[in-house]
């Protein structure tokens, strides 16, 4: 199964504590979802403690609206962890969501093309399911 995950197993792992574990949560179930302000309604990511709009302590995770297009991006040519030496070049994408607060998250992109990446192009998620002890699951994109 290892062979459909952008990048070689043999990265760290990420570990999910109580603040972003609903994130890692949800993953694992193949939905996506942010933090949110129960107070103002403000979207943020990564996930704090605090609002970063109305400093409320009420936050909670809800499925993200709207679409991911595709913001940033940069192709690694150069390993910067050892098991990255026969995986580069691979494409890194800053994804955002225009209709949840303009929130970003980073990730790879699955199957990139050659060439340029077009910024503002639709993505969707696709769910990496680790096996193992932790199981994880990282949610990478896909040109939609
Ligand atoms: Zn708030």
């Amino acid at each position: 199964m290892s062979d459909s995950f952008v990048l070689p197993e043999g990265l760290p792992k990420p570990i999910a504590d109580d603040l972003d574990g609903p994130y890692w949560a949800a993953a694992a179930r193949g939905e996506l979802v942010a933090q949110r302000c129960s107070a103002c309604g403000t979207w943020q990511w990564t996930a704090e403690y605090i609002c970063h709009q109305c400093h409320s302590f009420d936050l909670g995770f809800e499925p993200i609206p709207g679409e991911a297009r595709i913001f940033s991006w940069q192709r690694p040519h150069h390993p910067v962890h050892p098991v990255l030496v026969e995986a580069c070049p691979y494409v890194v994408v800053l994804v955002e969501f225009a209709d949840a607060d303009g929130i970003r998250m980073v990730g790879n992109l699955v199957d990139p093309p050659e060439g340029d990446i077009p910024i503002g192009a639709k993505v969707e998620p696709v769910f990496e399911h680790h096996e193992g002890e932790p199981a994880y699951t990282l949610v990478q994109w896909r040109l939609a």
